[in-house]
């Protein structure tokens, strides 16, 4: 078990202003693609701006550890669980807007707990394009901006207009997108910001620039059907993961292959194991513990590093 950070006095704040929407002690295995992860001291689902206001600068202000969640699919939680308060939009942040634009564009506004699931259903319900890197991606606006999510086609980033976030004093700014950094699966915040509040803001909506296609729903319906067939008959799908562990080495062979050519996949630790099927997916096969999974990465990395002399680098975030 971790060492608390929430005093009984934190505890009586949070229970007061929050009620039911807080809960002490909360299995993160429940909240996470993964299916592992120890308690989180406080998991804390909010339900309007306000209150995530209160929350935000309160946790800053009395220096407590927080952090930010959308679906849990790129998250692994450390066994011991985590400490501080685990804070969650989804749910209530799902508010979805389309503004059409004269020259047949449309700014798609959407909250950061609106799945990317549903954006690119209502893109596809409206004929909009650009969605398709996104495509079958699971997880919530919020966390696939800020893992500027995507695939070989390209990334969540090509499409989003501007950004709304909530800073750590509760102040709310937007921000276009031209003025962010986005990287290969990252979005690298103002350090200047980092420095000051020694934490990453909260996204609380992204605006997403699309074009009318020319091709009818049905193409636009056939398209999509294949690319989410070709993701199920490459990915462990039936599995818990969070889809591929470490990111793709900037040049050459991708990650999964050098995996797959270094003979792990279908190697185990635990419970876990080096999918057969994508030997970048490590999955959750039989009750792994975060312990499981870390071990597996670190035989992986290890491997790689020797035969290919290259060093893996984790996408999945870790939560502690
Ligand atoms: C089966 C499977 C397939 C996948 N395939 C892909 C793929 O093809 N391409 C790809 O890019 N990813 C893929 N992923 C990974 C994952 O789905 C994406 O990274 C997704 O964007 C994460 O969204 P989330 O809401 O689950 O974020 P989380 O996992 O909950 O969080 C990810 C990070 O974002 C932060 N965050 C989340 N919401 C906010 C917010 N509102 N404000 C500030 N910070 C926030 C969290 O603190 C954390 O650091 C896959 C995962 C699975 C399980």
């Amino acid at each position: 078990m971790i060492e608390c950070a929430l005093d009984p006095d934190t505890k009586k704040w949070l229970k007061d202003f929050l009620g039911d929407m807080v809960r002490f002690d909360e299995p993160m295995s429940k909240h996470t693609s993964f299916r592992v992860g120890g308690p989180a001291e406080a998991y804390v689902k909010v339900q309007n701006i306000e209150d995530l206001a209160v929350l935000v600068k309160g946790a800053y202000e009395r220096n407590l550890p927080w952090h930010i969640i959308g679906d849990g699919t790129n998250l692994l939680v450390k066994d011991q669980g985590v400490k501080g308060i685990v804070i969650v939009l989804k749910g209530f942040f799902t508010g979805n807007e389309i503004d059409w634009k004269k020259d047949d564009s449309a700014l798609v506004k959407c909250m950061a707990g609106f799945r990317i699931k549903n954006l690119c259903r209502l893109a596809a319900a409206n004929r909009l394009k650009g969605m398709n890197p996104v495509l079958g991606i699971p997880g919530t606006v919020g966390g696939g901006i800020v893992m500027n999510a995507g695939n070989d086609m390209g990334a969540i980033s090509d499409v989003l207009d501007s950004v709304t976030f909530m800073m750590a004093d509760g102040k709310i700014k937007t921000i276009s997108a031209k003025n962010l950094c986005f990287k290969y699966r990252k979005l690298l915040w103002d350090s200047g910001y980092k420095e000051k509040y020694g934490k990453f803001p909260v996204i609380l909506q992204g605006i997403f620039r699309l074009c009318i296609s020319s091709k009818s729903l049905k193409e636009l319906e056939q398209e999509a059907w294949k690319i989410l067939s070709r993701r199920k008959e490459k990915q462990p799908l039936e599995f818990p993961s969070a889809g591929c562990f470490f990111k793709n080495p900037l040049s050459g062979e991708p990650a999964g292959k050098l995996i797959d050519l270094a003979g792990l996949k279908g190697k185990t630790a635990g419970g876990a194991q080096i999918s057969p099927k994508h030997a970048n997916f490590i999955i959750n096969r039989n009750n792994a513990s975060c312990s499981d999974i870390l071990e597996l990465a670190e035989t992986v990395k290890q491997k790689v590093a020797d035969m290919f002399g290259v060093i893996l680098k984790s996408e999945v975030r870790i939560l502690e």
